[in-house]
């Protein structure tokens, strides 16, 4: 019979690799499972990161990719929080973005535009064409669930949500203490909190939204989405979309070499995402814990920041030499049983390592599914954005993860609770549970994108839907 028409996505994914590498397997899975074809366009206000490059030079024919012109930041002030540029760098692309939409529009069969939780802005430009517009929420039910009530709360509560006596109660999960919001949430006035409540009033515009979740990781949060039937936009659990291959560096290949030659379920992979940086005295204490701890392990450093814990976000790579920064003594202390890579590791291929045991995690989202779809049990040290409600979640409500304690009067992580925390995950009883319960997760994510699995009929579901619009276009056309 004729071939039919090969149907188009764009994707805008707002700066942070945190929203590429989801969104980017979204695709693939669109490419691979249903043969769509996919544009990205990308917004910016920097160059490229190393980071970046690698990883988009690396992707299979069918999904493309187009920089937007980097937009111009110069009259922010210098305090400004990573959460406005984002924002800012989509909104600021809108013009060109516009063009590259539009010719997309009269080149290919054109059924949908996906953004991120930032990019609702963008939502404009596809009513203008007549393109349905859908969001790729790529962090845990519970912020979906939060998000989507904040324009609530904005009207209802009168303080700080930090100053709230009662915890923060959202259908299906558990409670979160309003001083463990993310940071634009502490300061109601700062204009990283307006922009985060624009895009949340924005997301009843969407006509779907994909969540990078599924229903055994977070039974009560998205039970409680899919129940209300009123809701508008739908929400499609469709995870966990992860990263399968994130190799490239150089110095990633030298310890997956090294994991190679060690005993099964061994190593602590220690690693802060993208944007995590740490104090000095904290990656001093860090440094002194794991060597403590006696086990093996592979940790990703980066230069310290006493400034900010995302001081890294939109560059990855550290502008000093990271190595300089550990305690003396450290390297040659740990030789043999540790290695230590400046800024990028090849996560993926280093979690699903048979060597690998256990994982010291900020407990940014797509870490999280990436531990869970290898079965690796967590040491939950969340820094910045959504991070603590998502320690909560592994700590408190699926139990896959310890959380070492902060002293409340340094702010530092002792080397003691560090070293004790590594001990329990990897030879301990507690650690076992974990464990276990971590396997449960992976075997039931593993189930949930088969091809009758839960999250693969949420997308063809919407495949379907996405195909007859094609049809019923040309049907248009032809009479
Ligand atoms: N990542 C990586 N190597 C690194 C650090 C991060 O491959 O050294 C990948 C990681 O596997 C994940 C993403 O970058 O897919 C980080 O996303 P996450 O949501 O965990 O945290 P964020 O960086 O957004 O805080």
């Amino acid at each position: 019979g004729a071939q039919s028409p090969t149907p188009h996505v764009v994707m805008l994914p707002s700066p942070g690799m945190g929203h590429l590498i989801p969104l980017l397997e979204f695709a693939k899975r669109l490419l691979f499972l249903h043969r769509f074809t996919v544009t990205f366009a990308i917004p910016s206000g920097d160059p490229p990161s190393k980071a970046q490059i690698s990883i988009l030079s690396s992707l299979p024919s069918g999904i493309d990719y187009v920089f937007l012109p980097p937009v111009n930041f110069h009259d922010l002030p210098k305090d400004t929080k990573a959460e406005v540029f984002i924002v800012l760098a989509v909104a600021r692309s809108l013009p060109s973005f516009r063009d590259l939409f539009k010719s997309m529009v009269a080149n290919t069969n054109l059924v949908a535009l996906v953004v991120d939780q930032f990019g609702t802005d963008a939502f404009d430009v596809a009513r203008e064409f007549n393109v349905s517009p859908y969001i790729f929420f790529p962090c845990a039910a519970m912020t979906l669930s939060f998000l989507l009530r904040l324009p609530e709360f904005d009207e209802t509560v009168a303080e700080e949500y930090r100053e709230l006596p009662e915890p923060i109660r959202l259908s299906g999960c558990a409670p979160i203490p309003g001083k463990d919001l993310a940071d634009p949430f502490h300061d109601r006035e700062n204009d990283a909190y307006k922009l985060f409540l624009h895009n949340a009033k924005r997301y009843a515009l969407a006509d779907g939204i994909f969540l990078n979740s599924f229903p055994e990781l977070e039974p009560g949060a998205i039970k409680a989405l899919l129940e209300e039937e009123s809701r508008k936009p739908l929400v499609h659990p469709v995870g966990p979309l992860v990263q399968i291959d994130s190799s490239g560096s150089e110095e990633g290949a030298e310890c997956l070499k090294w994991l190679e030659e060690q005993p099964h379920g061994s190593v602590l992979f220690v690693s802060f995402g993208s944007g995590g940086t740490l104090s000095s005295d904290q990656i001093n204490e860090l440094a002194l814990g794991l060597e403590m701890s006696g086990h093996r392990f592979i940790w990703v450093v980066r230069s310290p920041s006493d400034e900010a814990a995302n001081a890294s976000f939109f560059s990855v790579h550290s502008q000093n030499d990271p190595l300089s920064f550990l305690p003396e003594g450290f390297l040659e202390g740990t030789r043999g049983r540790s290695v230590v890579v400046p800024s990028w590791a090849p996560q993926a291929q280093i979690l699903s390592h048979s060597s690998t045991g256990g994982f010291l995690s900020h407990c940014g989202w797509n870490s999280t599914l990436e531990s869970v779809v290898y079965g690796v049990p967590l040491i939950a040290w969340p820094l910045y954005a959504e991070q603590k409600m998502n320690a909560i979640l592994l700590t408190e409500d699926i139990k896959v993860a310890l959380r070492p304690k902060t002293n409340e009067k340094t702010g530092i992580v002792e080397k003691e609770e560090i070293a004790e925390a590594v001990k329990t995950l990897m030879e301990g009883e507690d650690g076992k549970k974990l464990r276990s319960k971590m396997k449960y997760l992976r075997n039931a994510a593993e189930r949930v994108l088969e091809e009758d699995g839960s999250s693969s009929k949420a997308l063809s579901q919407m495949v379907l839907k996405w195909k007859s619009k094609i049809s019923g276009q040309k049907n248009c056309q032809t009479k």
